[in-house]
């Protein structure tokens, strides 16, 4: 097989994960939604648990089927030396319902982690295992809508606010000023289910008065604690996660601006829509608001034990409408494109870019004598050192994800 252009029309997949909205991503596809099947992802990548496939002149071929013909002329030179895969994977995101807090490892902790898991002989599918692969996922994701998520521990002085406006928390208060942040996340983490469910309680209870009373906004913990046990607190065994919504900056993103989450830092995506960008990796360490797998000393390993400010990025603006979002990582870049009707984007790759048409409607072209058209809802590939251009009938917003040039 091989492929005549360097462009195509890219189709990805949807992970219908129970946390996902039903129509968000269903109407952005421009199909019919569904109210029975969450759609929480749309993957576009050669990850092998969903790859997209490129729409060509020989019918549908998978990402995956293109790298192996054709590594070096999908990906380029550097990026087979460097990754020997599309180090990336672009992802479309509906949150309805809060996600796990978690925490991603550094490349070295994951090598460690997965080689350690093989030795034990846990088998790479089973529920209990950490490390999915050997590699790291740090990760970006550009907000859609208004978005908020938990990243990174409050301040001390945010902290001192937290015991003061919630008694019940006030024996935590000792324990930071003895021990610092890993003291306070191992002592909630850690604490007897009897002794936390009493405390968790009366958290729970006092969040559901509040919003009831119609006095708190989504920038309180209490609003997050209210949607996650919106029925109120179950007899026993209450998730710990709770803890770390008191302990974490809860952060607004807007509509265009961007929050990377680097190894280490502590975060839950808790409603809105993003685009968000990885390594291809799908290595998680959780920390509570799922029933999922926790490993608490393994988490322990992993967490940065620091206050996080945390950095909202606007982008930097740079040519034909594109806005940069900077990741201090080699593995991805994201840029939003922005063009008015009737502009033109000049394009040159150096490894396989994915570009992910948020809105409007566009015209994708290569050489003099081969293009094709795109509107929102659909996604292209444009394989390394490619020439190209986009020309857009209206107002079109797309998304662009690239290796940096090395
Ligand atoms: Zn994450």
């Amino acid at each position: 097989m091989s492929l005549q252009h360097g462009a195509y029309l890219l189709q990805g997949k949807i992970q219908p994960y129970a946390w996902g909205g039903y129509t968000y991503i269903k109407k952005w596809l421009g199909e019919v939604p569904d109210t029975h099947t969450p759609s929480a992802e749309y993957w576009l990548g050669a990850h092998p648990l969903a790859v997209s496939k490129l729409v060509t002149e020989q019918g549908l071929v998978g990402l995956d089927e293109a790298l192996a013909v054709n590594k070096e002329a999908v990906l380029g030179n550097k990026v087979v030396q460097t990754f020997d895969t599309l180090p990336y994977l672009l992802k479309l995101l509906d949150v309805r319902e809060m996600l796990s807090i978690q925490v991603h490892p550094t490349k070295a902790a994951a090598e460690a982690g997965f080689a350690a898991e093989n030795e034990q002989g846990i088998p790479q599918n089973a529920a209990h295992r950490n490390y999915k692969d050997a590699n790291h996922k740090p990760e970006v994701m550009v907000a859609l809508s208004e978005f908020w998520l938990l990243h990174g521990f409050k301040t001390p002085a945010l902290l001192q606010e937290v015991w003061e406006q919630f008694p019940v928390l006030q024996p935590l208060a000792t324990v930071f000023e003895q021990g610092g942040y890993k003291a306070l996340y191992e002592t909630v983490m850690t604490m007897p289910e009897a002794e936390a469910d009493t405390l968790l309680k009366v958290l729970i209870a006092d969040a559901i008065e509040a919003k009831s009373a119609g006095s708190i906004t989504q920038n309180d913990p209490r609003w997050w604690v209210h949607k996650y046990y919106t029925n109120g607190a179950p007899a026993q065994n209450i998730d710990k996660g709770i803890f770390s919504i008191y302990l974490l900056n809860i952060v607004h993103v807007s509509p265009g601006e961007a929050v990377f989450q680097d190894a280490g830092i502590l975060h839950a995506y808790l409603e809105g829509q993003n685009v968000e960008l990885m390594a291809n990796s799908d290595n998680v360490l959780r920390g509570g608001l799922t029933p999922k797998h926790v490993d608490v000393p393994e988490l322990m390993k992993h967490v940065r034990f620091e206050p996080v400010v945390p950095q909202v990025m606007r982008g930097d603006a740079t040519m034909f409408g594109a806005v940069n979002y900077p990741c201090p990582v080699a593995d991805f870049g994201i840029d939003s494109v922005t063009m008015p009707a009737n502009g033109s984007y000049q394009g040159l790759t150096n490894s396989l870019e994915i570009w992910l048409v948020h809105e409007g409607a566009a015209r994708v072209h290569l050489g003099s004598n081969y293009h094709f058209d795109v509107i929102g809802g659909q996604a292209f590939a444009v394989f390394a050192e490619q020439r190209f251009s986009i020309s857009s009938a209206q107002k079109t917003n797309l998304y662009r994800a690239f290796v940096p040039a090395m």
